[in-house]
């Protein structure tokens, strides 16, 4: 018998973290790096939010355990924020408060699959889904976008890949790693043939708020209200307000699902820390002028990014429209012999610019998406900077 399960041994540490874990050692070592790799914010928490929780360590209510599904008047506040920012009516009793988006996404799968069935995961994908839904026993079916298509799958691709096992389409917009932002009437046809086949869909919101120049949010069941019996919303406060240590998400569903979600979690984590709660409710229900703020910041970097990324030799890149990712190919880099190394995958480069340059990123094969790479724009516009003209000059380095 196996020392680990079969079952547990089959999840890859996440790429993503174990690239920031890398070169924060290279830091903490004195090393001068670079890192693209972290997916947040490099903001401070807005004050008025600490403050809020502040007040709430002291509070001994809070000391207690709490119910399970989350505290009633943060439920309250995901319901009123969705109708204030989205424009979807849903009801407190819908709403889960979770570990953070990632608890969210697990409890979801977890409540919706049973062994065997099929998601459509649009690829590039974050991390985090394939390794979820395998758990929870089902099988992800990646449908692959390129750059060319701005990373944006169409029905003729979703169609050939549903088959009778088909039960959940996953759909992402603002997009993890690519920044692609669904226009409205895309958006609606692929809602339009999820209904029609009696699809689930699940929705990742995380990056509502960021979205830039004529890109918009929309909410897959405000734009096809007939699907809404069959969406489950998953957000959170990570990325709107430099929230992601605090741990807040939630996930919006039928009262089945809700329900059923709700009973997952009193057995596995109970209620999400109770000071953490109160600072996500004054974060909603706050002053909202921070995430615009930061949301400028965010465009200024993007702009700047995707300015430097074309002068990069080898370097292909497509505008995002969202999230703080870049996502350029690195197909033409590959395969040449850069300071007596050659990079064969985007996992070598990473590697070889890590060593070389000390200029941290994650591989696209993180992704499913090999010969590409994410880059995190979420830092200072010098790092930005540096970072990128090392990557450029390593790269004009090659044979
Ligand atoms: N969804 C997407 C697309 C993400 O990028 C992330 C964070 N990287 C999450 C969900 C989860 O965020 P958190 O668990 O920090 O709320």
């Amino acid at each position: 018998m196996p020392r680990v399960s079969r079952r547990v041994s089959a999840i890859a540490e996440s790429p993503t973290l174990a690239v920031d874990a890398k070169a924060k050692a290279l830091q903490a070592a004195g090393e001068s790096v670079v890192n693209f790799g972290a997916g947040e914010p490099d903001f401070p928490t807005p004050a008025h939010i600490v403050e809020a929780a502040v007040e709430a360590c002291r509070d001994p209510r809070n000391h207690r355990y709490s119910p399970a599904p989350g505290l009633p008047e943060l439920r309250e506040a995901v319901a009123a924020k969705t109708a204030r920012d989205s424009g979807y009516a849903a009801t407190a009793a819908q709403v889960v408060i979770t570990n953070g988006g990632k608890q969210a996404v697990y409890e979801v799968f977890a409540a919706l699959l049973d062994p065997g069935d099929e998601v459509i995961v649009p690829a590039p994908y974050w991390v985090t889904y394939p390794e979820a839904i395998a758990l929870a026993g089902g099988v992800a079916v990646p449908v692959a976008t390129t750059v060319g298509s701005g990373f944006q799958v169409t029905v003729e691709q979703l169609e050939a890949a549903r088959t009778p096992r088909t039960k959940v389409l996953l759909f992402v917009s603002p997009s993890n790693p690519t920044g692609a932002v669904y226009d409205r009437a895309s958006m609606e046809a692929i809602g339009r043939w999820a209904d029609e086949h009696g699809l689930w869909v699940v929705t990742d919101e995380i990056y509502e708020h960021l979205v830039y120049g004529d890109a918009r949010f929309h909410s897959m069941p405000v734009v096809v209200p007939s699907l809404a019996e069959r969406t489950v919303i998953v957000h959170g406060v990570a990325k709107t307000y430099a929230m992601t240590g605090w741990r807040v998400g939630w996930m919006i569903g039928p009262l089945d699902v809700a329900k059923a979600v709700g009973n997952l979690q009193s057995h596995l984590t109970s209620n999400v820390a109770n000071v953490s709660q109160r600072a996500a409710l004054a974060a909603l229900t706050g002053d909202q002028a921070s995430v615009a703020v930061m949301r400028d910041a965010f465009d200024r970097r993007r702009r700047r990014m995707v300015d430097l990324l074309r002068s990069v030799p080898g370097a292909e890149v497509c505008e995002p429209l969202g999230a703080f990712y870049a996502f350029p190919s690195f197909e033409r880099a590959l395969g040449r012999t850069i300071r007596g190394r050659r990079a064969s995958s985007t996992l070598e480069l990473a590697e070889l610019v890590l060593d070389e340059a000390k200029v941290a990123f994650v591989p696209g094969e993180a992704f499913g998406a090999p010969g590409y790479a994410r880059l995190a724009y979420a830092l200072g516009d010098d790092a930005l900077e540096e970072g990128v003209t090392r990557i450029a000059k390593l790269l004009a380095d090659s044979d």
